[in-house]
């Protein structure tokens, strides 16, 4: 205590000293940043980012202007033409709007589940993105988990297949892969198959509130059955009457419900594409972005206007700071992410990559961001054979906290995949997901659920990472294009 309590008034009268003085105030003359390193450059944008906001002002005006944005919709295209228009405005040298054809999804107005027997109640359920509109009610044959289901031999003839799976919670969220993805992409299908006439799951979600999360299952073109996800605590609700059939206390569980999906024919759906022209190389482009499509039931803040915003907000530094890179930079905001499609049809990553396939060779690395709007926690870098590249990015992202992976990236994320596949290498700042999913795909992705700081520590991670990259010269090792793209 002593000591510190010396220290403290050393301190103090070191602090004191200068006023006492009284020293000619001398006007702190401002460095023009193209003198500095790139890697000097890359921490004043860092650090200027941290204060900047301009990511979750992104988010507040597109999500406070258009709302939710599903793929394929009205509100998508108006909110692309909008995003194109106010990134010219900002200062980037071209911003344009590239539509592709695609099959919308339209969620009915009046979609209910309930259990009708043996203790009728009402449970909050919302249809899958792509499943059968249809009403049916019969008998629920209840499942544990997904391959409970997979490896039973049970007569599902006639009844609604459940899933109660619920799903793993981590930072990286492998919850929502491998283990639980099957459930929602197949799971209609696979009951459908098997006789079943409607099918129910526990959501993909990490939260115990009352909202059913929604996502796409495989297309179903309108000849599927109806499927649906309800809420963690009707899982339960639904897992407690199961557990009480077992032993013999209550009846068969029957469950109701009405889904009324539409399949409009097929529209549009549309990719912003945006550039700062590099100065030296114009034709070696950095890609980077998000999606511009949310699921119907939020504002899609979270889903992904933070992921294309935090992109923007990355470029924008850089214009901000009257720096021009040696590469261009591109940011794309893709549409209808979120949906599934018929064959021949894909997502705005699936046909960004097709329309631009014979660049790919020029496209020096791909960033993408659909992880939410928590802090970056790792980085997981493209292998080069530029030793001096990585040392450089310990330097850069270590004071926010970020790791650097060891193992280099071996894939592209939900947009940038497709690039990976055709030689581009790609880069991910892996953000915190342990809270990613309370949210995911509900009526609560909105604004409010964003914290600014935890955003702006991701477009200084990113505005670094994005000047290492389109400021120099760094070379990556270019991934073996895809034998065969599906
Ligand atoms: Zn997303
Ligand atoms: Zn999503």
């Amino acid at each position: 205590m002593k000591a510190i309590a010396a220290g403290l008034l050393a301190a103090l009268a070191l602090a004191a000293a200068p006023a006492l003085a009284k020293p000619k105030p001398v006007m702190p003359v401002p460095k023009p940043l193209p003198v500095l390193t790139p890697e000097a450059q890359a921490g004043v944008l860092r650090d200027d980012a941290l204060q900047s906001n301009a990511a979750y002002q992104w988010v507040s005006d597109i999500t406070t202007r258009f709302g939710a944005r599903p793929a394929g919709s009205a509100k998508e295209r108006a909110a692309g033409e909008w995003a194109a228009a106010r990134l010219k405005a900002m200062g980037f040298d071209t911003a344009v709007v590239e539509s592709f054809p695609y099959h919308a999804w339209v969620r009915g107005a009046n979609d209910s589940i309930e259990i009708t027997g043996p203790f009728p109640q009402k449970l909050a359920g919302v249809a899958l993105g792509g499943s059968t509109a249809g009403e049916v009610e019969a008998e629920a044959v209840i499942f544990d988990s997904w391959q409970a289901f997979v490896d039973s031999t049970a007569d599902v003839t006639g009844k609604i297949v459940v899933i109660l799976q619920p799903m793993a919670r981590s930072t990286a969220g492998e919850g929502y892969g491998a283990t639980s993805g099957p459930i929602r992409w197949a799971g209609p299908m696979a009951a459908q198959k098997r006789g079943a006439v409607g099918f129910v799951m526990r959501s993909l979600s990490t939260d115990d509130h009352r909202f059913p999360h929604a996502g796409a299952t495989n297309w179903s073109d309108g000849k599927g059955i109806p499927a649906m996800a309800i809420s963690s605590p009707d899982a339960e609700q639904l897992g407690r009457i199961s557990a009480m059939q077992r032993k013999g206390e209550a009846g068969p569980v029957k469950i109701h419900m009405t889904s009324g999906a539409v399949f409009p024919p097929v529209g549009t759906s549309v990719n912003v594409v945006a550039e700062i022209k590099g100065s030296e190389h114009p034709e070696q482009v950095v890609v980077i972005g998000g999606h511009l499509d949310s699921w119907d039931l939020g504002t899609g803040a979270i889903d992904d206007a933070a992921g294309h915003a935090i992109a923007i907000a990355a470029a924008k530094s850089i214009l901000d700071h009257g720096l021009r890179p040696k590469r261009t930079i591109r940011v794309v905001l893709w549409g209808s992410e979120e949906m599934s499609q018929p064959e021949g049809f894909g997502s705005g990553g699936f046909n960004y990559a097709r329309a631009h396939a014979a660049e790919a060779p020029n496209m020096v690395a791909a960033m993408e961001a659909d992880f939410g709007a928590d802090k970056v926690i790792t980085a997981t870098l493209p292998a080069t054979a530029d030793a001096a590249y990585g040392k450089t990015m310990n330097r850069l992202l270590t004071p926010l906290g970020i790791a650097i992976k060891r193992e280099p990236s071996t894939e592209g994320d939900s947009d940038t995949d497709v690039l990976y596949n055709l030689g581009v290498p790609c880069l991910t700042l892996n953000q915190d997901g342990y809270d990613y999913f309370n949210t995911h795909h509900t009526p609560d992705d909105v604004l409010d659920r964003i914290h600014p700081e935890n955003l702006n520590q991701v477009v200084a991670a990113w505005s670094a990472t994005l000047w290492m990259i389109a400021g120099s010269d760094v070379t990556f090792t270019r991934p073996e294009p895809a034998k065969a793209e599906k």
